[in-house]
């Protein structure tokens, strides 16, 4: 089993240094090519309309999608989460559309750009609580049914599933704790029996 860690832009190597925490191999994925050689992908944090247009100019948007209709679950944070949701609430920017929330950009303001918070999220066990980075962190609106909402702060989702896809507005890949990406592993397990 190989899960793959889109690597066109943003903080690649702290999520393949996750995966590989949890005796998974991991992949940089920049190409195609690479992509079918995954069984389950990670986008991660970075800026959402740049990483857009980049999944278009090389063709991996297309392939993303199909893989995911596959069946091959598909993990979002931050960046990631936001081009995985099919409505960015007043923006038409690139998008692969893959789970059905409506997403907030930079939803917690400029004065609180980055911040910490202990987060309760029964799916990935616990306690302790999460403790969640968000960098100009988008947060779910609102989600469409279908949907499951794992985890919210101050009454907003920042957590959530549909299948096997999963998105989190936070960086679970920079505080050490492995749980969030142990339970995408289950997930990419799971999905390829
Ligand atoms: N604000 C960024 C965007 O809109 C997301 C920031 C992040 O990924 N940490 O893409």
């Amino acid at each position: 089993m190989q899960i793959g860690v889109l690597a066109l832009q943003g903080d690649v190597a702290e999520h393949l240094h996750a995966v590989e925490a949890c005796g998974v191999k991991a992949l940089a994925v920049k190409k195609k090519e690479q992509l079918e050689t995954v069984d389950g992908l990670i986008i991660p944090g970075g800026e959402s309309t740049t990483v857009g247009k980049l999944l278009v100019k090389y063709g991996l948007d297309d392939a993303i999608r199909e893989r995911a209709q596959a069946g091959m679950p598909v993990f979002g944070t931050c960046t990631g989460l936001i081009l995985m949701a099919r409505d960015i609430i007043g923006s038409e920017q690139p998008r692969l559309s893959l789970i059905d929330i409506h997403v907030q950009r930079n939803a917690f303001g400029r004065q609180v750009d980055s911040f910490e918070a202990d987060l309760v999220i029964e799916a990935v066990g616990g306690p302790p609580p999460f403790r969640a980075v968000f960098i100009r962190a988008p947060y779910i609106e609102s989600v469409d049914p279908g949907v499951e909402v794992l985890a919210e702060y101050k009454g907003k989702a920042v957590m959530a599933r549909q299948e096997g896809r999963l998105v989190a507005a936070f960086h679970p890949e920079l505080t050490g704790d492995d749980r969030v990406h142990r339970y995408f592993v289950d997930m990419v397990r799971e999905a390829v029996g």
